[in-house]
């Protein structure tokens, strides 16, 4: 079987671990520091924070805007759940809208729509891998003095018109083992407000700027040195695997003509940490995963359910949202694989196999 996602571990990852186990300090030290300068290097931010998890990024990066009880804060229901729950943390409100078929990205021109006076965040995610159009949603989060919280979890080096994602609002990154780079389990998030950045190191070690003063109500979301250095031998190869990506992708989409495949824009530098495609209409798509995975080709359905329809939403009485366009892609959506490690051979199996849905 032709794996979804694979995890690249080389000796370099190896021996970062063991330099830090022999080095005695294994908390938050030297080595996030220096993943953390990385970092902003890459989102061309002036501050990065790291954390355990792209979930604690959200959560730390949404409490340093001091979202909370009462705030509505706008989203997309089509997402892994992290997104939303994070939403949930700080007790605030999503307020799902709907999104774009072509991009899989939160439909901007519906946005305007959902904003009320109790609305202070737009949180959106590059799903994929893909940006969102951030001319339309800085312009209207603007026009209405919105937060932007950016979900990166995915898109680690994208870039819109140039800009990496991550710089445009408050970035939140996701190092988990699936992800284009990984630490096994981390998170990261990127600000040029040093404000923001100082309530998101505070909140990130149990609210303590001076050791055992606690200035506010904080959390351990510390990453630690052991992780940190597995991100920092993997950030450096981040060009080289997000190439290989678009690599594997332009193939994929130069030879599969039997399904829908993924939009790319000049202006929007896609990094492929999912190539999705589209079933045709009178395809079964449940089907043509059992028949796509019987034949050795690896999938994953990214996402399955709308998340208002979870049940914990539903619970909640989200159940009467029906966003259409979101309700349809649920439906027609197959990942493929797409990964660096992939061979010639498989790229042309995965071919020859999806050509015949
Ligand atoms: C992976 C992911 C997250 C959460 O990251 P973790 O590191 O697993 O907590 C959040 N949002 C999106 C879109 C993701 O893909």
């Amino acid at each position: 079987m032709i794996p979804i996602s694979k995890p690249y571990i080389g000796e370099a990852e190896k021996s970062a671990v063991l330099e830090v186990l022999d080095s005695g300090m294994l908390a938050q030290g030297p080595k996030t520091a220096k993943l953390e300068e990385k970092f902003t290097e890459v989102c061309n931010t002036k501050y990065a924070i790291a954390a355990t998890s792209g979930t604690a990024a959200l959560h730390v990066g949404l409490l340093a805007h001091g979202i909370g009880q009462g705030d509505e804060v706008i989203t997309t229901p089509f997402t892994f759940m992290a997104s939303v729950n994070s939403i949930f943390f700080v007790g605030a409100k999503p307020v799902f809208v709907d999104i774009d078929e072509k991009t899989f990205n939160i439909n901007p021109d519906e946005i305007e729509g959902a904003i009320t006076p109790r609305t202070k965040a737009i949180l959106l995610v590059h799903l994929y891998g893909y940006p969102c159009n951030m001319d339309q949603i800085t312009g209207i989060a603007e026009k209405h003095g919105l937060i932007i919280i950016e979900d990166a979890c995915q898109a680690i080096g994208a870039k819109y018109k140039g800009k990496p994602v991550g710089s445009f609002g408050t970035g939140c990154f996701s190092l988990y083992a699936t992800k284009n780079i990984m630490s096994g389990e981390g998170g990261m998030i990127t600000t040029s407000d040093e404000k923001i950045a100082q309530r998101c190191r505070m909140i990130r070690n149990h609210g303590m700027q001076r050791r055992y003063y606690h200035d506010m109500l904080g959390y351990n979301f510390r990453m630690s040195d052991l992780h940190a250095a597995i991100g920092l031998v993997q950030i450096d190869r981040l060009g080289e695997f997000t190439e290989a990506r678009r690599k594997n992708a332009t193939f994929l989409n130069a030879h599969l003509t039997s399904v829908i495949t993924p939009q790319v824009l000049p202006e929007y530098e896609h990094v492929w940490h999912q190539y999705t495609i589209r079933v045709k209409q009178d395809v079964d798509r449940d089907a043509a995963v059992n028949f796509l995975n019987q034949a050795g080709v690896g999938t994953g359905i990214f996402y399955p359910v709308p998340a208002y329809k979870q049940t914990h939403l539903v619970e909640m009485g989200y159940s009467n949202l029906n966003l259409p366009v979101t309700e349809r892609i649920v439906n027609d959506v197959i990942s493929l694989p797409v990964h660096p490690q992939l061979t010639r051979a498989d790229l042309q199996k995965i071919v020859e196999e999806v050509n015949k849905l």
